[in-house]
């Protein structure tokens, strides 16, 4: 009796929609940080733009930039190798 083969799968990882970027003020003030951030966009020259327009306003220079990006996780079977 012939005995079914185990299917085997890996988990990938896939993007699945468009990456974020957004900035945030990592400036410290009197010991404790800025902390103002940006609204998100979906290019990164806002978020520079940002910055810029941040650190004319008020002198600060240090940021912490971040991008973010939806993924999700697929099984998928592993093929068979050919020997
Ligand atoms: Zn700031």
């Amino acid at each position: 009796m012939p005995t079914p083969a185990p299917t085997a799968t890996r988990l990938e990882i896939q993007i699945t929609g468009i990456r974020k970027h957004v900035a945030k003020c990592i400036t410290e003030i009197d010991g404790s940080e800025c902390g103002v951030c940006s609204a998100v966009w979906d290019t990164p020259m806002q978020t520079n733009n940002w910055m810029r327009e941040h650190a004319a306003d008020t002198g600060h220079e240090l940021f912490e930039k971040r991008t973010e990006e939806p993924v999700g996780v697929f099984s998928r079977p592993v093929e068979a190798r050919s020997r």
